[in-house]
C-alpha cells in the first residue's frame, strides 16, 4: 500500500522524520553480503568493490528481517536495498543480468514490511565510475542512473534517496536523472577524505546550494563520519539553504587525521574495534532539532539498536518541548 502523505508533508507536519539504518554492512556481518575482501585487492580501483545488493533475490528473508527490525525500532522510512544497484556495478560483481530483478525485489520486500506504517524510499548511490574513470564517465553514469531510477519508479517507491556520492558532478547528474520520475528527491553527499570539501572540491554549503538548485527537495550528508563529526557539515549546509537538512551518520569512530571510516586501516575487517556506542546516536537525536536537521537516519554500522537510540533521543526532546509549552 502506498502512503498518501509524502515525505515533505510528513516533515512539515512532524518537524523531524526518522529513517532507518545501514543495510549492507549489517547484512555483511550477518553473512549475507560479500565485502569483496576475500576475492580482490580492495582499493586498487580494479576490483569490483563488491557490497552489492543481490541478497534481495538470493536471501530475501534476511533482508526482510532487517527491514522488520528497523520498523520495530521506530523507522518511519524504509530504504529499499538498491544501493550499488546500477547495472555496471552489478555486472562487475556478476549480477548485471539480474539488475531488474534485484531492484524490483528490493522495493517489493521493503513495501511488504512497510505496509501502511512507513514510507519506502529507493536508494540510488554513486556508480563508482567517477572514482574509477574520471569525468569522462559522465554520459555512461547518466545512462546507468536513468535506468535505475526508472526501475525504482516502476516498482513504486514513494521517494528517492540519492546517497554516498563523493563527486558533486555525479550527484548533479543523478538529480537530473531523478527529476524525470517526479518523485521527491532527498540528496546527501559524502565527504571523503576531508570534511571541508567533497572529492571534486566543493564545500558543504556549495554542495547544498547546487543540489537544491538542481531539484533536490531535501539535502544533507551521509556515511563516513560519526554524529559529532558530521555536524560540522550539516551546520554549513543549514546556513546555505532553507530546505530540510538530512543527516545519516555512520557508527564508526574516526580520527582528526582520517575523518572517514573507509580510509581507516580497520575497514572492512576490524570495524568492531571502532564501533561507536549507540548512546552517541541518542545524544545526536536530542540535538537534531536545534541543529535544523529534519531527516535523521543511520548509515554504515547502524543496526536497529541505533535507530531505537535515535527514537529515544527524539522522544526526549519532544517531551521537553511539551513540558516547556505546558
Ligand atoms: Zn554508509
Amino acid at each position: 500500500m502506498r502512503q498518501t502523505e509524502n515525505i515533505l508533508e510528513r516533515i512539515a507536519k512532524q518537524g523531524i522524520v526518522l529513517g532507518d539504518g545501514g543495510y549492507l554492512i549489517e547484512l555483511e556481518r550477518r553473512g549475507w553480503v560479500d565485502s569483496g575482501w576475500g576475492s580482490e585487492k580492495v582499493g586498487t580501483g580494479k576490483g569490483c568493490g563488491q557490497f552489492t545488493p543481490e541478497v534481495a533475490i538470493e536471501n530475501p528473508e534476511a533482508l526482510r528481517q532487517l527491514h522488520r527490525e528497523f520498523l520495530n525500532a521506530g523507522s518511519e522510512v524504509l530504504q529499499a536495498l538498491t544501493f550499488f544497484g546500477t547495472r555496471e556495478k552489478l555486472n562487475r560483481a556478476g549480477y548485471g543480468g539480474q539488475t531488474e530483478a534485484i531492484n524490483d525485489a528490493a522495493v517489493r520486500i521493503a513495501r511488504e514490511v512497510a505496509g501502511n506504517k512507513a514510507l519506502v524510499a529507493g536508494s540510488v548511490s554513486r556508480t563508482q565510475l567517477f572514482e574509477r574513470e574520471g569525468r569522462s564517465a559522465a554520459n555512461h553514469v547518466r545512462d546507468l542512473i536513468t535506468e535505475q531510477v526508472r526501475l525504482l519508479a516502476d516498482a513504486g517507491v514513494d521517494f528517492l534517496i540519492l546517497e554516498t556520492f563523493f563527486h558533486l558532478e555525479e550527484m548533479l547528474i543523478a538529480i537530473e536523472c531523478s527529476r524525470a520520475s517526479k518523485l521527491p528527491i532527498l540528496a546527501t553527499m559524502t565527504f571523503r577524505p576531508t570534511l571541508t570539501q567533497c572529492s571534486d572540491g566543493h564545500s558543504p554549503s556549495d554542495c547544498a546550494r547546487k543540489m537544491v538548485d538542481a531539484g533536490a527537495a531535501i539535502v544533507g550528508v551521509n556515511c563516513e563520519q560519526e554524529p559529532d563529526r558530521i555536524l560540522a557539515i550539516t551546520r554549513e549546509m543549514r546556513k546555505a539553504v532553507s530546505v530540510p537538512i538530512a543527516a545519516q551518520p555512520s557508527a564508526f569512530r574516526t580520527t582528526d587525521a582520517v575523518p572517514c571510516f573507509t580510509k581507516l586501516p580497520q575497514f572492512p575487517d576490524e570495524m568492531e574495534s571502532i564501533q561507536l556506542p549507540r548512546n552517541a546516536f541518542e545524544r545526536f537525536a536530542e540535538k537534531a532539532h536545534e541543529e535544523g536537521i529534519q531527516f535523521l537516519g543511520g548509515c554504515c554500522g547502524c543496526n536497529a539498536a541505533y535507530i531505537h537510540a535515535f527514537a529515544r533521543g527524539l522522544a526526549a526532546t519532544t517531551e521537553t518541548a511539551q513540558r516547556n509549552v505546558s
